[in-house]
């Protein structure tokens, strides 16, 4: 093993929650987060029933409160990417309802300062700094690496005709991005802020009803032994888990939120079977599982960050992205 510190990491799966900063909207409003506890604990308080308080506790491998920093958040990521190095597939998913913090968690809201830099990001530029360091060594078992294009594919959950083609899946939306050095992923990522700046309602709407996957698959080979490894990274921006009123949705939007609603508990099943290694896992019940299929259980790491708005009127879909993360944990 390259990097000893991995084996810190107990199970395949862990989960960690990261709460959002509570604006302070209207004066008499609080936030829904209690406190976040050492230990991964965090305390759900509903302070509208009936004028009393209910208290939930929910606890995970780490809670991130509001005021934690991007690179504190990869601080408890890198050991995964650098586990990608050994030889290890490894996902990394961003869940949570629209509005809660998944692609700022994942790619940052900006590009114009490295301190909010998204995972997606630092992963790239870890991957590529670790292999160049990797090559520079010449007497130990020593790899030399090469970094394959990388995939930046959209999941829309209902349209399925594209004829791209994925691990044999028919899969819309794909593109084969080819990335050789962390500046190329900079400008991937700043192509992609400009469109979001253009259309930013569109693209909110767009993203927030499909699956966006970032894969790299990394290559090594040693130099003495000429014995090879591979690796693999795939960065998901879940779509948005919140679950749309039927009597507001109708006929396409209604369609569409089962759609996502149906491959997001797919998710959950294939995660909650892998993480009480049960014996079948049910990949084939949605197109996301089945893509990652190779990502997901076996020879490798999961990684769930779920988000929560501490909002007030966000407590139910709180209180259902809890319930979803603890089954998966
Ligand atoms: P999602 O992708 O889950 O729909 P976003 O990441 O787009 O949510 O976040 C919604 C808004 O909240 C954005 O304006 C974003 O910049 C802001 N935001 C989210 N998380 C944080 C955070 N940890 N710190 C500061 N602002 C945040
Ligand atoms: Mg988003």
């Amino acid at each position: 093993q390259l990097y000893n510190q991995v084996q810190d990491l107990k199970g395949a799966i862990r989960v960690f929650c990261r709460v959002k900063p509570f604006l302070h909207g209207k004066s008499d409003e609080q936030s829904t987060v209690d406190y976040v506890g050492e230990n991964g604990n965090i305390m759900i308080v509903n302070r509208h029933k009936q004028g009393k308080d209910a208290r939930k506790m929910f606890t995970f491998n780490k809670v991130f409160g509001g005021n934690t920093t991007q690179q504190q958040i990869y601080v408890d990521t890198q050991p995964l990417i650098r586990s990608v190095l050994d030889g290890y597939n490894v996902c990394i998913f961003a869940y949570g309802q629209t509005g809660s913090g998944k692609t700022y968690t994942m790619s940052g809201p900006d590009m114009t300062t490295e301190d909010t830099w998204g995972v997606n990001y630092r992963a790239l530029r870890d991957l590529f700094q670790l292999s160049e360091a990797r090559m520079d060594v010449i007497n130990l078992s020593s790899y030399k690496f090469t970094i394959d294009p990388c995939y930046a594919l959209t999941i829309n959950t209902l349209d399925i005709r594209n004829n791209s083609q994925l691990n044999g899946l028919n899969v819309p939306d794909a593109s084969l991005v080819s990335v050789k050095c962390t500046q190329d992923v900079l400008d991937l990522m700043r192509i992609g802020q400009r469109n979001r700046a253009v259309g930013a309602t569109a693209l909110n709407e767009r993203s927030s009803r499909s699956h966006s996957v970032l894969t790299v698959h990394i290559r090594g080979k040693e130099l003495v032994s000429g014995s090879t490894l591979k690796g693999c990274l795939h960065l998901v921006d879940l779509a948005g888990s919140e679950r749309v009123d039927k009597s507001e949705a109708v006929g396409e939007r209604l369609k569409e939120a089962q759609h996502i609603n149906r491959s997001l508990s797919a998710l959950g099943d294939v995660i909650s079977a892998l993480a009480q290694k049960s014996t079948h896992i049910p990949y084939r019940n949605s197109k996301l599982t089945q893509v990652l299929q190779d990502s997901l259980g076996g020879h490798a790491k999961t990684l769930m960050f779920v988000h929560i708005n501490p909002e007030t009127n966000a407590i139910g879909e709180t209180i259902s992205t809890l319930k979803f993360a603890e089954r998966v944990a």
